[in-house]
């Protein structure tokens, strides 16, 4: 690597140091966060909404439900949740996964780890720190792990974008 490219990848050492930065608030990410904290590490999520729950926290359009049954669509990496959490339908309504969704992350206490309103633009690998740097729009954090929850639906506005005349 040249000296310019190197100085780039690492320009943000000196930052805020995690061991884990997670992009995106959604199934993947708070399980992910859930996880890296219980192998003892520091974590920091970066989600570019305003709350958790990804998919159906950005796809509220009327009739927007699971189709695959609502006991399937949920986590199973906690026997006290599953016990805990009563489906009301059999094939759940995005209002109520996304109630399950928020209550997972106070169930087990992610908020403090999520940044929210804040978008992951860009992720460089520095290989003489062995860090990433992974740059927000509101400022850079280094990293041993980067890793990228941001689903396949596009996030901010794919949603209303694609259903903005869909009346349900
Ligand atoms: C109406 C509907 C019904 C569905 N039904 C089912 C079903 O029955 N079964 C099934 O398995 N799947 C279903 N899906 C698919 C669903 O998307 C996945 O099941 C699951 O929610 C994906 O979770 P995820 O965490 O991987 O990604 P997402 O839920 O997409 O979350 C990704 C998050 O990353 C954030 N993000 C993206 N880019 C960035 C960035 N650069 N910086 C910071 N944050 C970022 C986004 O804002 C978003 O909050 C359905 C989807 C829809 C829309």
């Amino acid at each position: 690597m040249s000296d310019v490219n190197e100085r780039l990848q690492c320009s943000a050492a000196g930052t805020a140091a995690f061991d884990v930065v997670i992009a995106g608030a959604g199934f993947a990410g708070l399980y992910m966060l859930h996880r890296v904290r219980g192998l003892g590490l520091t974590a920091r999520v970066f989600e570019a909404g305003g709350g958790v729950g990804g998919t159906w926290f950005w796809n509220r359009y009327p009739g927007a439900r699971c189709d695959v049954e609502s006991l399937e669509y949920s986590y199973s990496f906690s026997t006290a949740l599953e016990r805990e959490w009563k489906w009301s339908e059999r094939y759940s309504a995005q209002t109520e996964i996304l109630s399950y969704l928020n209550h997972v992350a106070d169930r087990f206490d992610l908020r403090r780890d999520i940044q929210f309103d804040t978008r992951v633009a860009a992720a460089h690998f520095c290989e003489a720190e062995n860090r990433w740097t992974i740059e927000t729009n509101r400022g850079a954090v280094t990293a041993r792990f980067c890793i990228m929850a941001t689903g396949s639906f596009g996030g901010e506005g794919a949603g209303d974008r694609r259903t903005r005349h869909f009346q349900g």
